[in-house]
């Protein structure tokens, strides 16, 4: 029988790259819910594609969208709204797989809602886990959801570890013969920028990636290295493992996606072509293996590998994320949230480049830090960690 997806933010990098592999496996998958969050024009081309039965927009994109799909004789697709249509899909009885490609906090709601409702549940969104850490982890475990990593780096390192790794108590010692996990960076656009380069970057220039192409922020994040520190946090959650046996390694070709080190000498890696859709595929067919469009990798064009420790001083976020993660409690939260108004302020040409670490160092040093203990205290820290980061921005643009 078909297994029936729901993508939330279908519009974005990752949704689309989902909706390829989809498509290529029609007898497999059915898209039966989406979401975006703005590009109307092209939701409706998605609905009249993959004719979803439900569709989940902002309130102030519901007459758009209602008009475009009557266009197209689409109207007995349904419409929901806001965070609350997100949480309603991701958690229908209807739906056996989500896609949480949703990106910063708005994805945490909806992305729990996933996971307590017992899905399989596929993991773009790493701020969400960033900043509910534990409380994601013992949801999934309590509702017995299926929790797969997307993120290239976790996916790599997934695929190197032993099957059963995801489901064995580890409070926080690596099992198994694993001594390390290698994290691998591509270093992003700036990787041999001197400080001085690095503060006149401008948004364009963050945003072009030399590998991956994504979306606006995690390509902010990949040039800031913060998106390491976030993927430091998130492998730590995943495979609940402390941040001292995870180690960022520079590697500018994106052809190693992550490595596992074990404790008889041997490093496994997972390699392939720089494409999101190898790592989705990986994690919607998982234990099995199905076909993407992604050219098997030809080492021979590849011949040279290299590989750099990551420079703190130049890249400080990774610096600021694993401090985070030492502190742990709120702390990554704060940090999440920090960055993303941050990024935000650099994308509209408020702050600079270098700003954003400092932003989120300012914040991280203004905001108690205490336990996790609930999502509404985390909600509530991240709401606290915006109006500090909006207020520093203020003063350094006056
Ligand atoms: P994107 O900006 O291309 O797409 C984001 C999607 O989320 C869009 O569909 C957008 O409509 C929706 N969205 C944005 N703000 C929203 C809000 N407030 N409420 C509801 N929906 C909203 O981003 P992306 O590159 O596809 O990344 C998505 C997530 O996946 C991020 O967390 C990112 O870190 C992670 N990720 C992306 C890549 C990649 O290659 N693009 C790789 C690894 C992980
Ligand atoms: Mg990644």
């Amino acid at each position: 029988m078909s297994q029936s997806v729901c993508i939330l933010g279908v519009t974005g990098s990752i949704g689309r790259s989902t909706l390829k592999i989809i498509e290529q496996h029609p007898e497999t998958y059915s898209v039966f819910a989406i979401s975006a969050y703005s590009r109307i024009q092209e939701l409706s081309e998605i609905c009249k594609q993959f004719r979803p039965k439900i569709v989940v927009v902002p309130s102030d994109k519901l007459f758009e969208l209602q008009r475009l799909l009557k266009q197209e004789n689409l109207q007995d697709i349904e419409i929901l709204c806001d965070e609350a249509g997100l949480v309603a899909v991701a958690s229908c009885p209807d739906v056996d797989v989500v896609m949480a490609a949703i990106v910063g906090a708005a994805g945490l709601l909806p992305t729990l809602a996933a996971v307590k409702a017992g899905k399989r549940v596929l993991l773009a969104n790493k701020e969400a886990l960033v900043m509910s850490g534990d409380l994601m982890l013992q949801a999934a475990k309590e509702h017995q959801a299926l929790l797969l990593p997307v993120d290239s780096e976790h996916n790599a390192i997934f695929q190197c570890l032993p099957q059963n790794y995801l489901h064995i108590e580890k409070n926080g010692e690596p099992l198994l013969g694993v001594q390390q996990v290698l994290l691998t960076a591509s270093g992003g656009p700036f990787l041999n920028h001197s400080l001085e380069q690095l503060q006149k970057v401008t948004p364009a220039q963050a945003c072009k990636h030399p590998n991956w192409s994504m979306g606006r922020k995690i390509s902010v994040d990949s040039a800031t290295l913060m998106n390491k520190g976030l993927e430091l946090i998130e492998a730590c959650h995943l495979f609940s493992i402390k941040e001292q046996f995870v180690t960022v390694v520079v590697h500018p070709q994106s052809i190693i996606h992550s490595m596992v080190q074990y404790v008889d000498g041997s490093t496994l890696a997972q390699m392939g072509n720089p494409d999101m859709c190898t790592p989705i595929a990986h994690a919607l067919a998982w234990p099995t293996r199905i076909t993407t469009h992604v050219p098997p990798l030809d080492l021979f064009l590849h011949s040279q590998l290299d590989f750099q420790q990551p420079d703190l001083v130049r890249f400080p976020a990774l610096k600021l994320a694993r401090q985070a993660m030492q502190s742990g409690g709120l702390a990554p939260a704060i940090l999440n949230a920090a960055n993303e108004v941050a990024v935000a302020a650099f994308l509209a040409e408020k702050i600079q480049f270098l700003d954003i670490a400092q932003v989120v160092e300012h914040t991280l040093n203004h905001v108690q830090n205490s336990s996790a203990e609930s999502i509404e205290k985390i909600l509530y820290t991240d709401e606290f960690a915006r109006n500090i980061a909006t207020e520093h921005i203020a003063q350094l643009e006056s």
